[in-house]
């Protein structure tokens, strides 16, 4: 660091990303990206905004208000525009709500590991809330907060989710708090509470493209509640950077919302994985997370992640705290789960083998 950073900024510890490896070598489910394109449909869109018909590519600025991609995720949600606003990925509409409301926020202790260094960043005093021993979030923890709620749902990297009756009841018992939902995960399983927005004013929904939609390396994210919050978030959006989407972005956006058969698709087929697979690796000893993600937390930590590694599959291992015996598979295809059950069915046997002698 040089001499001339913000003192504020000296201790900052920035998030750690998860390894992107520029070859095709490794079976790669360390990061729950999706193991399945986009919809077609997004590359013809794309092909036409660069193509020869007097497409104008990125030449000229975007919308600022990306009212293509809003006024598809309104459609989507049964919404108004007025309470949509798209993000830079769904990191940036994080860190205009803490920017926003997070003069005091509360978060679980396991969670996305974003959420400290934001408070961290941003100067905001938080309080970290341990889960229970079985990774559980309690929701009456989060009862009349001093702040603001931010939790994961389902969380990560557990994978667990709460059902929309707690979410509900975490909305109830923080009238005069923002409460935000980062449903990242939400289109794996779990169940939304953008139908909450209508009947709680205190209520921020958060997701991304970048994982059910298959489109992380586009940066999408958005938020969706009621209108006075989006303005808002619009109100620091654009005192910081108006034009936060590419035209590729809220075009593509646009398109995957509309491509419902598609998206319908290949999310039943990532859950229908994932469930296979996390009753294989029960069987074979492992203990697994139960998961409404598209990624699995299993009991098994820096050796197992070693031995993986050596085999050419990427996880995700966190090698920390509570998180020091446990890695994060992403959910790929079938066949990349297949080679991830063969592996763990020779580290078993080893570890076998290695107690006998
Ligand atoms: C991946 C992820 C995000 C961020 O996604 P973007 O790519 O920035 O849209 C946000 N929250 C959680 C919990 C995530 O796992």
């Amino acid at each position: 660091m040089s001499r001339f950073l913000s003192t504020g900024l000296a201790a900052l510890i920035p998030y750690t990303p998860g390894e992107q490896p520029d070859t095709h070598r490794w079976i790669k489910l360390n990061t729950n990206e999706n193991p399945y394109p986009p919809s077609p449909k997004v590359a013809e869109a794309l092909a036409t905004l660069y193509g020869e018909q007097g497409g104008d590519g990125e030449k000229k600025y975007p919308d600022p208000i990306t009212w293509d991609g809003v006024k598809a995720i309104a459609g989507y949600y049964g919404l108004d525009e007025t309470m949509v606003i798209m993000g830079n990925g769904s990191d940036e509409i994080l860190a205009f709500s803490y920017m926003a409301y997070g003069e005091k926020i509360v978060f679980p202790e396991i969670s996305y590991g974003f959420y400290p260094v934001f408070a961290q960043l941003f100067q905001c005093s938080s309080r970290a809330v341990p889960l229970t021993k079985k990774f559980k979030i309690r929701p009456e923890d989060y009862y009349n907060a001093e702040g603001t709620v931010l939790i994961a749902n389902p969380n990560a990297p557990t994978g667990r989710a709460l059902p929309l009756e707690d979410i509900e009841g975490i909305l109830r018992n923080n009238r005069d708090n923002v409460v935000i939902i980062d449903e990242a995960y939400i289109d794996f399983g779990g169940e939304s509470c953008v139908p909450l927005i209508k009947r709680y004013d205190n209520l921020l929904v958060v997701q991304t493209f970048s994982k059910s939609r298959s489109l992380a390396g586009m940066r999408i994210g958005m938020a969706m509640g009621n209108r006075q919050m989006i303005e808002d978030l619009n109100r620091i959006k654009f005192s910081f950077n108006p034009y936060n989407l590419s035209r590729s972005a809220i075009l593509a956006a646009k398109i995957s919302i509309e491509d419902k058969l598609y998206f319908r698709e290949i999310t039943r087929r990532i859950i229908g994985t994932r469930n296979t697979f996390a009753s294989a690796m029960r069987d074979l000893g492992c203990h697994v997370i139960p998961s409404e993600a598209n990624f699995v937390l299993v009991n098994e930590g820096a050796a197992y992640h070693e031995f993986l590694r050596e085999r050419g599959i990427l996880v995700r291992y966190f090698g920390k705290g509570t998180l020091v015996d446990y890695v994060r598979i992403t959910i790929g295809t079938p066949e990349d789960m297949e080679k991830v059950i063969e592996a763990t069915f020779e580290w078993k046997k080893e570890r076998r083998e290695g107690e006998v002698k």
